[in-house]
């Protein structure tokens, strides 16, 4: 950049050049030329400097050229800016180009202290300070300052604050003169331009640092947090990326992005899911949240987890701001402590259920083989001749005794696995369900379930076992998971939505696109111990029943028009009384249920 304005303001540069001017004219006329040849020199050379700083200029370029432009426009003096750190407070040198370094080095790190120098009287004083002879100036001419000023060959200082919009002053400008000197009204007006000047270029200075310090911050911060941003345009699919996005998919950083080009590096078993959530937003301007997986050109797999807020930009085009963040160690940790957890919830379901199978083959072995005896007893009694029916009765009444204590067995192993009492309270079922999701997130997002979450925005408070029913939600998750895990053609959609419903009750259905309900099996399901599943126990459906009664509620199952099944339940907002709210009082008068819904 071009620092040196004396074209600007060399007189002999204009047309009319000044003195010539001057020769020509009165006295009088000579003032008003001189003055108005002064105004517009000085209004050149001042839109010079501002030029400068629009076109971003490094500040000391600008301030060298702010000093060399008051030196051309009052050619007896030298100039200086000197930047102020608050911290210290200390003095910078902002620039001084016609002063020497043995002037100005002692300046770097001066302490902002009033006994000091001028400048720092002016800074702490915010006024500007006219000293025309340090040498007979009583306040400064026995001072180390004046020495030091005096054997650099000047005597006069005038110190004027350099001040910020908001009153901060952000260093000082100062004037030296080789003779005792004033300052005239003319170099004051142009001494308060001068000074606003320079504190638009160190107002600007600051902020472009503060710029570049949040950048850098950002770019840290992305970088140590894995989370590249993005800017999308929905009209014309602009995306505009930061430079951890380019790291996360690999790209090199300016790589022109298209969908196509992102889309290639998307793991092909999400390409369809990824292509469909961004068609989504597209259609639908919703935020959007989901995950996917990238496959690099090593082959290796990535885990990306994307979150974007749509917004519309002022003259009306959709806009999507949003974060990715690699989240691969998170999940391969995840998967492995998942894939550890389910090993060992497999180990301990066979453990339980081999030592639930040798109890209850014990339990029920009994009262079977006492059956068992009686029945024969009684029949060997009717036997003979005349028969014992007296004998046979009372036998007949033990085979009764001994099937009821087996029943018994059945119904205290129930029992095993279902909470005795309600704790009801005022719950959100909304949150509930939430909490359900997030705590099962890394199981269904390892079984690649894709979760619609459709929550009602007018749930009521409903009075009920939170836990309870937490318990019934995670086991309809479970099952729903489990019946998608086959399906490899379409997205293994799971949406389970809140709904309020007529009678004050309120309804969660949890639907699949799944293998469907057996109609063989669709009485059976709710049975206990009833399962399909290798290593399924048979008993979330039915104690989620139970739970569902207790609530007096119901639960019942119904065959998607499309692949899959819905299950669903219904409670009331709050329960009538305690006493139906008693494992035994279970019972229900049953709503009517839907069309083609089996109510349980
Ligand atoms: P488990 O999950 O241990 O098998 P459950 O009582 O929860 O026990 O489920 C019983 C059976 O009901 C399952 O084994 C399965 O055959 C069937 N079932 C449950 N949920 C679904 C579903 N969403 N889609 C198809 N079948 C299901």
């Amino acid at each position: 950049m071009d620092n040196d304005l004396s074209h600007a303001i060399d007189p002999h540069s204009s047309s009319l050049p000044l003195d010539g001017l001057l020769r020509k004219v009165g006295t009088h006329d000579r003032l008003v030329v001189a003055d108005r040849e002064w105004a517009r020199i000085q209004l050149a050379g001042e839109n010079r400097l501002l030029e400068m700083i629009a076109s971003g200029d490094s500040l000391r370029d600008v301030l060298d050229a702010l000093c060399n432009f008051v030196e051309k426009m009052s050619p007896e003096c030298s100039c200086g800016v000197y930047l102020i750190d608050w911290s210290g407070p200390t003095f910078q040198l902002g620039a001084a180009p016609s002063l020497p370094d043995s002037y100005t080095e002692p300046i770097e790190g001066l302490p902002v202290r009033c006994e000091i120098a001028p400048c720092a009287v002016a800074a702490l004083l915010k006024k500007q300070v006219i000293s025309a002879d340090l040498r007979s100036d009583p306040l400064w001419q026995s001072t180390p300052y004046c020495a030091h000023v005096v054997a650099h060959g000047l005597r006069s200082v005038w110190s004027t604050p350099i001040s910020s919009r908001s009153g901060q002053v952000l260093g000082t400008f100062a004037i030296y003169h080789r003779n005792p000197a004033l300052p005239s009204g003319r170099l004051q007006d142009l001494i308060a331009q001068v000074t606003h000047i320079a504190s638009i270029a160190i107002e600007r200075a600051q902020a472009e640092a503060r710029l570049k310090r949040n950048e850098i911050l950002l770019a840290e911060g992305q970088r140590l947090s894995s989370t590249g941003t993005f800017w999308w345009r929905v009209a014309t699919d602009d995306v505009q990326w930061s430079d951890e996005s380019f790291r996360i998919y690999e790209f090199d950083s300016g790589t022109s992005l298209t969908f196509e080009l992102l889309a290639s590096r998307v793991h092909p078993d999400d390409a369809s899911f990824f292509m469909a959530q961004v068609q989504e937003a597209r259609l639908s301007g919703n935020d959007f949240d989901f995950e996917y997986r990238l496959t690099m050109p090593n082959g290796s797999t990535k885990y990306v987890h994307v979150v974007a807020h749509a917004t519309c930009a002022p003259e009306g085009h959709r806009e999507y701001i949003g974060a990715l963040q690699d989240v691969t160690e998170r999940r391969l940790s995840e998967e492995a402590l998942g894939k550890l957890r389910s090993e060992l919830a497999h180990v301990a379901r066979v453990a339980s259920l081999g030592a639930l199978t040798a109890s209850v083959a014990h339990e029920v072995n009994q009262p079977l083989s006492g059956i068992i005896t009686n029945a024969s007893t009684c029949l060997r009694m009717l036997a003979s001749d005349p028969p014992n029916v007296e004998g046979a009765r009372e036998t007949a009444r033990r085979t009764i005794r001994d099937a009821n204590r087996a029943s018994d067995v059945i119904t205290r192993l129930r029992a095993l696995f279902e909470k005795k009492s309600i704790v009801a309270e005022p719950m959100d079922l909304n949150e509930a369900t939430r909490e359900v999701l997030a705590l099962s997130s890394s199981e269904l997002h390892r079984g690649r379930v894709v979760v619609h979450a459709d929550l009602s925005d007018d749930m009521p408070v409903v009075v009920a076992d939170r836990v309870q029913l937490q318990q019934v939600i995670l086991n309809l998750i479970r099952n729903a998971a489990d019946a998608m895990s086959g399906v490899e053609d379409r997205s293994r959609l799971l949406t389970i939505r809140t709904e309020r419903e007529e009678g004050d009750c309120v309804r969660v259905s949890v639907r699949d696109v799944g293998v469907g309900m057996n109609p063989d099996d669709a009485d059976r399901m709710f049975d206990a111990f009833f399962t399909t599943k290798a290593d399924g126990m048979g008993m979330g459906l039915s104690v989620s029943r139970s739970i569902i009664q207790n609530h007096r509620g119901r639960l019942w199952a119904t065959p998607n028009d499309g692949p899959g099944t819905t299950f669903a339940f219904s409670i009331p907002r709050r329960p009538v009384g305690t006493a139906s709210f008693s494992i035994s009082g279970g019972t229900h008068a049953s709503a009517a249920s839907a069309t083609g819904a089996r109510s349980v």
